[in-house]
């Protein structure tokens, strides 16, 4: 498996004295990285548990979320064994700037990768795993295959796991959601990211509406499959922008949403706006309830697949009592 820099070395991903790199990068103001307020420090990753899981993903040559994202949360989950996988590669074909996943010409699909992401739940006797990928605009069916590969691996190898995608919006390819839904995930998490009016300088290469439709298509289609999305904050939203957001996501009926503080992984990407205090997180959970969503997680340091398996065990067991409830009326 190649390092970043080997990519970067043989031109797979854009170096860092490349034009259009620096062209993009240089829309963001060069302040200083803001010091972090307290509610959102986390301590270096270094147990025991953090090493073991390392070296299982690295025997299987599979890449994670946690480690491309550098999201603050690696140690504490991969110290209990979860970490999201990543398939299809270590590069993007998209360039959002928030995000801290490499954009360039993507890798080969690596036939291997379903069988290997079977076995990680296999050998650390994952009661929940979360598989993602990166955007495959490059691929006629944008990895629904793939994505469908790995859930019937993780299936006949550890049928006792629960499984979640956390898939890319497919834009502009055809029949790839469905094939996806048709292997029954157990949840099909789809991150909207942001509010609509940031899409232009967050997310260029997405489409707000595409995105809910995404996701309403999934609920259509397989009602028993979960639906769950996540917002970062902290972008230079509104407090009412994020409240239209939740309306549109329960118009999509979606299930679960969870809600973070966007952290800026380097001073080329997006800029801090604000940090959002722990009170208002509460606030959005609490509206969120009030809007009707099955399960919320909204914290500063949450993100879309932290405590993934908790939160699903949760999230099940309200929708068993609610249909417990409906009946018996
Ligand atoms: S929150 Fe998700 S991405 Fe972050 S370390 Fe945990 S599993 Fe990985």
């Amino acid at each position: 498996m190649q390092t970043r820099e080997e990519k970067r070395e043989s031109g797979q991903i854009a170096k860092k004295d490349n034009k259009d790199f620096l062209d993009f990068a240089n829309k963001f103001p060069k302040q200083n990285m803001e010091r972090k307020p307290d509610w959102i420090r986390v301590k270096a990753p270094n147990s025991k548990g953090y090493q073991e899981t390392k070296e299982i993903l690295r025997e299987r040559k599979l890449h994670t979320v946690c480690e491309e994202a550098s999201c603050p949360n690696i140690g504490e989950c991969w110290e209990q064994k979860h970490a999201t996988v990543m398939i299809l590669g270590s590069v993007c074909t998209r360039a959002c700037s928030f995000c801290n996943i490499e954009t360039g010409k993507p890798d080969a699909v690596n036939p291997h990768e379903p069988h290997n992401v079977g076995e990680i739940a296999k050998v650390t006797g994952l009661k929940h795993i979360v598989i993602t990928s990166v955007d495959r605009d490059d691929l006629a069916d944008g990895g629904a295959n793939q994505f469908v590969e790995c859930i019937k691996s993780v299936r006949i190898q550890a049928p006792q796991t629960t499984i979640e995608i956390l898939t890319p919006d497919f834009l502009r390819k055809n029949g790839a959601v469905e094939l996806v839904v048709k292997a029954k995930p157990d949840v099909f998490n789809h991150n909207i990211e942001t509010v609509p009016g940031l899409y232009s300088t967050i997310r260029p290469g997405a489409r707000y509406f595409h995105s809910l439709h995404l996701l309403k298509r999934v609920k259509e289609i397989d009602p028993s499959i979960f639906t769950k999305s996540g917002l970062m904050v902290g972008l230079g939203e509104t407090k009412e922008q994020v409240l239209q957001v939740m309306d549109d996501m329960r118009c999509a009926d979606i299930d679960f949403l969870t809600i973070g503080q966007y952290l800026r992984p380097t001073l080329r990407h997006a800029p801090v706006d604000r940090y959002v205090d722990p009170e208002e997180f509460e606030f959005y959970k609490k509206m969120a309830y009030n809007k009707g969503f099955l399960m919320v997680a909204s914290s500063p340091l949450t993100r879309s697949s932290y405590h993934a398996g908790e939160d699903f065990e949760q999230m099940r067991s309200q929708r068993n009592s609610m249909l417990l409830k409906k009946n018996s009326v």
